[in-house]
């Protein structure tokens, strides 16, 4: 058993039944035993691999991306360029190179990270040593300090915890983490509904609710249309009503039991844009898409981009090109495809009046 398998069943003995979001909170964020905290998550001996990793074109498209965003914002010195959940620094650190044909831009940044890894934040520092700029960190959102900014968000709101409820005949109960007969971690159900929930539902129907990311998207939303800029924001999810239950556990890149390993795997769940985009309007700001990451990048040109690269590349480069290509943008159509074209989404946000972002023209 795992030091915080241990301590969390203490809790439970202490406390009684968490909930699933102080669960996920717990396994990925604790200080010391935490996923993100006291692991590199990412990589081929990690356990995933996320879209700046597969190739240098993703992040190279956002850096462009932010300049084009920067420009209609009427190219404010100094700006904040801030990312959430930078991962190894792969993507700000090609963003980065790619935008070195914007002098003005580069000279304008103030870089902040959220980041609450240790582990990753030294992977940060040394990605973005080439960089030339000095990366500020912080352990919230909260703690960005004001000002006009562009945002960046990878796979971010997807680590944010969420809370399940399962429909009983008398209400929406809540599903909480308790122990077994054994003393083993399972999943169980509140005893009396909850009273905050008053949706109509068929009975055993699971409702997942991201408060945390619609949290964390209302403050960034409600500063955007104050002092200016845009968030972009990729993630896996849906856009329509919710879905049930999409919690998952990823421990080498396969999945694996929420509940079996708590610290040691990657617990996720699937993004609601819906939810997200409907936080982010109620706060004041504008709201583009979302529209699948194939389009959006083809619309970036990635295809054209990719065109360039191959033209200095040799035989095995190409191969590696072609691959990427068909991992972020592909029609899934290719043998073998892992494409995440469809199931990945992006979404942007604005301050009320700016001109759509690049890749959005044409979206709702
Ligand atoms: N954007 C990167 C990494 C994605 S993994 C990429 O695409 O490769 C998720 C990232 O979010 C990690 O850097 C993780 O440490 C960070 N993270 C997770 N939960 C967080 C939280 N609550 N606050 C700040 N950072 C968090």
């Amino acid at each position: 058993m795992t030091p915080l398998e241990t301590l969390i069943r203490e809790m439970i003995v202490e406390t009684g039944p968490i909930s699933i979001e102080i669960y996920m909170k717990l396994a990925l964020g604790h200080l010391e035993h935490g996923y993100y905290t006291s692991k590199m998550p990412l990589g081929e001996s990690g356990d995933f691999i996320t879209a700046p990793e597969i190739s240098q074109m993703f992040g190279e498209l956002i850096g462009l991306w932010c300049v084009a965003v920067w420009r209609a914002m009427g190219a404010p010195r100094p700006f904040l360029l801030v990312e959430l959940g930078p991962g190894r620094g792969s993507l700000m650190a090609d963003a980065l190179r790619a935008t070195k044909i914007a002098p003005d831009f580069l000279s304008a940044i103030d870089l902040h990270l959220v980041e609450t890894s240790e582990i990753l934040r030294r992977s940060q520092r040394a990605a973005l040593a080439a960089s030339g700029l000095v990366p500020k960190w912080h352990t919230s959102v909260e703690d960005l300090p004001a000002g006009p900014m562009i945002i960046i968000a990878n796979e971010f709101f997807d680590c944010l915890p969420v809370r399940h409820f399962v429909r009983g005949v008398d209400g929406w109960h809540e599903r909480l983490v308790g122990l077994d007969g054994t003393g083993q971690l399972c999943f169980g159900l509140a005893p009396g509904p909850d009273p905050g929930l008053a949706m109509p539902g068929e009975p055993g129907e699971v409702l997942e609710a991201g408060f945390a990311a619609m949290h964390v998207m209302a403050g960034l939303a409600a500063r955007l249309a104050a002092q200016g800029g845009a968030l972009l924001a990729i993630d896996y999810g849906y856009d329509g009503p919710p879905r049930g239950e999409t919690l998952q556990a990823v421990q080498r890149h396969r999945f694996a039991d929420p509940l079996a390993d708590p610290g040691g795997a990657d617990l996720t769940a699937h993004v609601d844009f819906r939810n997200l985009a409907r936080a982010a309007r109620a706060s004041g700001a504008a709201v583009h898409g979302p529209v699948p990451q194939g389009e959006f990048l083809a619309r970036l040109g990635l295809h054209e981009r990719a065109v360039a690269l191959r033209k200095r590349a040799n035989a095995r480069q190409c191969a590696a090109i072609d691959a990427a290509l068909d991992r972020l943008a592909g029609d899934g159509t290719a043998a073998g495809s892992a494409s995440m074209a469809r199931l990945f989404k992006a979404l942007a946000v604005t301050a009320p009046g700016l001109d759509v972002p690049p890749g959005f023209e044409g979206a709702a």
